[in-house]
Formats: structure tokens, sequence, C-alpha cells
């Protein structure tokens, strides 16, 4: 994960490590050389330009432990800054209700059908949830094949529906489906389309509106780079959805995506998927991803 990423960054932050002290212009050199790799890894100019410059404020200013040598230093200052980006603490996923309702949004390809079952199955080994799995996608029947193949796997029930094409009265009949069989949680899993476009977005939002979800999670395969955080921004712009699952990051993700996302949409990343598996779930820990960014 991120190989390339943190091979740039152990080169940039190497260069203080023969330097006696701190000084502005080795701070400069390292940190133009922590920007590139940024930018390199899909991070957006703009962010890598607010990172480095905070982590000029803290190198140059006077509240730094000045016990560390210069190249401890700016690793130290470098991950601090790296964990705040992500989010700095945990972000846990709201299971008040009775039943939770749990609404997936995102394209096609994200990862959400995938994730749904995930999470079920992550769910499910908590002793006292029992969650519904819900197909929404109405316009292909291989989806709602594929969910309940899913839901075999992972002894999960699924819910659906075949002889109608409203989404809207699908996830209202799952509800109470749920309350009627003693569910307590209901994961929908809804239709993404392959880029962003008024109908899929009309689509989520009547059903976002209809069963007011606990938690609206967004999907987001981690390696379109860029593209993940504009597809997440239009989402959040008509979802106002409460966190961000990041798929796929077990690929040759650069991961622009995992540091930059938080920082656009202010929503904190939940879970991240590293593999195709039912048990490739990972809560998202911002410190450990900075370990792992940093080598
Ligand atoms: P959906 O269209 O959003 O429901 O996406 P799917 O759940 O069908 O996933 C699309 C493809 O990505 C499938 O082939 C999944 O097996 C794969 N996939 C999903 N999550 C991950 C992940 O975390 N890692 C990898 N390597 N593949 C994943």
């Amino acid at each position: 994960m991120f190989d390339n990423l943190s091979d740039k960054l152990d080169k940039a932050l190497h260069v203080l490590k023969g330097h006696g002290q701190i000084t502005e212009v080795n701070v400069a050199e390292t940190l133009k050389e922590v920007r590139r790799a940024l930018v390199d890894a899909d991070v957006n100019y703009k962010i890598a330009k607010e990172f480095t410059s905070t982590v000029k404020e803290k190198a140059l200013g006077e509240d730094v432990l000045t016990s560390l040598k210069p190249g401890q230093l700016m690793v130290k200052l470098v991950k601090d800054e790296l964990i705040q980006l992500m989010g700095g603490d945990v972000a846990g996923i709201n299971l008040s209700g009775d039943p939770s309702i749990i609404l997936m949004s995102g394209l096609q390809g994200s990862g959400k059908t995938t994730f749904s079952g995930k999470l079920a199955n992550f769910l499910k080994t908590k002793k006292t949830k029992k969650p519904l799995l819900v197909a929404c996608d109405v316009y292909r029947p291989a989806a709602i094949d594929q969910l309940h193949v899913v839901g075999e796997q992972i002894g999960v029930e699924v819910y659906s529906d075949r002889d109608t094409k409203d989404p809207v009265k699908i996830s209202q009949d799952a509800i109470a489906y749920a309350k009627e069989h003693g569910f307590n949680v209901v994961i929908i899993d809804t239709a993404g389309r392959l880029a962003v476009d008024e109908v899929m977005m009309t689509e989520i939002s009547n059903i976002h509106k209809a069963i007011q979800p606990q938690e609206t999670l967004f999907v987001v395969d981690s390696m379109t780079g860029q593209d993940a955080v504009n597809t997440a921004k239009s989402f959040n712009d008509v979802l106002n959805f409460d966190g961000v699952i990041l798929t796929k990051l077990d690929g040759d993700t650069r991961g622009g995506a995992a540091i930059s996302i938080k920082s656009v949409v202010n929503k904190p990343i939940k879970f991240i998927g590293t593999g195709e598996k039912m048990e490739a779930i990972d809560v998202f820990y911002p410190e450990r991803m900075a370990d792992r960014i940093l080598g």
C-alpha cells in the first residue's frame, strides 16, 4: 500500500537527517520534496500546499520538541499533520436506531455490494446485531443476484423484490420486514452508475429522504485518485453523508484519496476495504494509516 508515496516521503525526509539543526533553508528544501510526493500521490495541490505550510510553521516555531533531531522532528511533524488531515480520531458508526438503518451510496463498481456484505458480516460477529441486507438496485438483476450470493456466503438474510422498480418502496418494505422479524440493522445497497448523473442522485436522495437513515455511507474506490474526491463532493452536496468507505486499498493505489477526502468533504473515513473477501474490512485508524504512509 502506498509504496511509491512512502519511498518518496522517506527520501524527502532523509534530507534533514544529516543536519544538526532546523533552518529555514533545509526545511523549505525538505518540504518542497514532501509536497511533490503528495501531489504525485494524487493529493490535490492546494491541500498539499496547505499541508506543507502548516508543517513549516510548526518546524520553525518555538513550541516544538527541541530534544528531537531535525530528521526525527520533521518525521513527527509530517506524521501528526497526516493524522490531522485524515481525521484525527477514529469515527464509529451510529447504531442507535431500532432498527438502525444504513444507506450505501456510490458509483457502480466502487464496491458497495461487497462492502454491504462485509459490514453485515462484521456486525454479525457482534452478538447483539442481527443485520438484514436489502437489494435496491432495480436496474440490474445481476446486482440483486450478487447480493444474494454474498448473503448466502455470510449467512445473512437478503431482502429483495423483483416485482417492483421503486427503490423507495423496496427500502420502506424492507424496514417494515426487519421490524416484524427482529432485525436490528438494515443495510441498504443502492444502484450506482458509472459517473455522477442526475437520475442516480435524485433516486438516492429520494430514498434518503423517505427512510432517514442513521448512517449514510459513501463508498469510493481508492484507485480512482482525484476523481474519488470529486465524486465524494458531488454525493455529499446531495446527501450530506455521514462517512466514507474507502475500498480497494489492497491494490496499487497511490494514496491521494485517503489523504485528501476528509479535508474536502469534512466527513470521516469510517472503514476501509482491503480485498475481495468478506473478511477484508478494517476500521479506519488515521494514525495507523499515517504510519503505513510513512513506511
Ligand atoms: P458495486 O457496483 O459498487 O456494488 O461494486 P461491487 O461490490 O460489485 O465491487 C466491484 C468489484 O470490486 C468487484 O469485483 C469486487 O470484488 C471488487 N472489490 C470490492 N471491494 C474491494 C476491495 O476492497 N479490494 C479489492 N481488491 N476488490 C474489491
